[in-house]
């Protein structure tokens, strides 16, 4: 169970930024969440249930933001959304390497 570790250490950063801004409770935590990330937003969101509990996040909604994966082609140039397959969508087939869509971040805290 990853997504707790990636969590328990999330609301630790989360803590962070509230005592550095003076929030007492936070309302909403935005994480992006890449289309290939192995951390799967159920997992996230159980996770978050149970590190929030007992914390200044107790009340805050967890919102999870999907970013598409985008791959680009070395023999064409060719960039676009990754759909199922390492190979390119333009007639060349080579093989194309992933840009983004695998990562995980919090973007954005909200709080009073
Ligand atoms: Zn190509």
């Amino acid at each position: 169970m990853h997504g707790l570790a990636w969590m328990e250490e999330t609301l630790g950063e989360i803590t962070t930024v509230a005592e550095h801004c003076g929030l007492r409770t936070i309302t909403k935590v935005t994480l992006c969440r890449g289309q290939l990330s192995h951390h799967f937003p159920e997992e996230l969101e159980l996770a978050w249930d149970l590190v929030k509990q007992g914390t200044i996040c107790e009340q805050a909604v967890l919102v999870i933001e999907e970013e598409p994966a985008l791959v680009s082609c070395s023999a064409c140039g060719w960039e676009g959304q990754w759909h199922s397959e390492l190979a390119c969508c333009q007639a060349c087939a080579s093989r194309v390497e992933l840009v983004s869509g695998t990562d995980l971040q919090l973007v954005d805290i909200q709080g009073i």
